[in-house]
């Protein structure tokens, strides 16, 4: 797949990405999210629209956005979806500038209401949110237009420049991840600006190789489940050939999201769960702690999910 690499970013300063936009890359790199989250800033007839504040307990992060926008007012936040290394700084970005906090209208994480609930389709300020879930349920993407009429794409972790997405089932589903891409191969785009990496040019390129991507691999996994049953620990062994630990869990979480877009279609059927995960099973460290949640219940999630198995139905 035709992704793009960047040298590591300046950090701590806001760097020009196009007219009128910058971003200030946090720092939270990791096999997960790349040289880290991408903070937007984009100039605005009334100020200053930021989207995704970053990461959790980052006060200097928050401190350089401050810097970046100085005397121009923060008008309004945006978030492509509350996986922390998104949202994590929100409340922090929005006590020090008292904008509102634009987000999807059903929120994935709990105890957080946006003020501004954001449907499909909704304007504001110049942007239209697009609502594109699989990566996570809540995902939005922003249209906006460029001075010289260029349309571009904020597109979150949905589509990103450096990798693919994980699809971590429940947030994520895998059915849905299918309909959002087709939404924005039918789409004119001609830049995404995503949630981690560099600007990407030609985005349905990519978007059309990650719709690929997906639909080789579950053929793979029909082919192996025509001709066995397999649990969701074994299969992810099996297919993909990560030593990252972190990289092994996010196999084992795609392939899951796989095996339950078979069930749904009426395709794979779920089996009675097995009781021992196989030896060379991801560790269950879980996700680097700025993903995506930091319970010991989802730690367990985790267990119990790899030892789910599944068959044809
Ligand atoms: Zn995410």
């Amino acid at each position: 797949m035709s992704f793009l690499q960047e040298p590591e970013p300046q950090r701590g300063v806001a760097l020009d990405v196009l007219p009128g936009i910058r971003r200030v890359v946090a720092r939270n790199p990791s096999v997960m999210t790349y040289q880290g989250t991408n903070t937007y800033l984009i100039d605005g007839e009334d100020g200053l629209t930021v989207i995704d504040p970053g990461p959790k307990k980052d006060a200097q992060h928050v401190a350089e956005i401050l810097a970046a926008a100085g005397s121009v007012p923060v008008k309004r936040i945006f978030l492509t979806h509350t996986h922390t290394d998104h949202w994590g700084a929100t409340a922090e970005l929005q006590a020090a500038t008292g904008a509102p906090v634009f987000a999807y209208k059903v929120s994935a994480r709990e105890g957080f209401t946006p003020d501004v609930k954001l449907e499909d389709g909704d304007a504001t300020a110049g942007f239209t949110a697009l609502h594109t879930p699989g990566h996570a349920a809540d995902h939005l993407c922003f249209e906006y237009r460029l001075k010289d009429g260029r349309k571009i794409l904020f597109s979150g972790d949905h589509v990103m420049s450096w990798s693919s997405s994980i699809v971590s089932p429940p947030d994520g589903d895998m059915l849905d991840y299918y309909r959002s891409l087709g939404l924005l191969l039918a789409r004119d785009d001609e830049l995404y600006l995503s949630g981690h990496g560099p600007l990407l040019p030609e985005p349905r390129k990519l978007v059309a190789q990650l719709l690929s991507h997906r639909q080789h691999r579950e053929g793979t996994i029909l082919a192996e489940l025509r001709a066995q049953e397999w649990g969701v620990a074994e299969l992810a062994i099996r297919l993909y050939n990560k030593t990252d630990p972190f990289l092994k869990i996010a196999a084992q979480r795609n392939v899951l999201a796989h095996l339950l877009k078979l069930k749904a279609e009426g395709i794979a059927q779920e089996l009675a769960p097995g009781t021992v995960l196989p030896e060379d099973a991801p560790v269950m460290v879980g996700p680097p702690g700025d993903v995506q949640g930091e319970s010991g219940g989802l730690m367990e999630q985790m267990r119990q999910d790899a030892l789910r198995r599944f068959g044809l139905l």
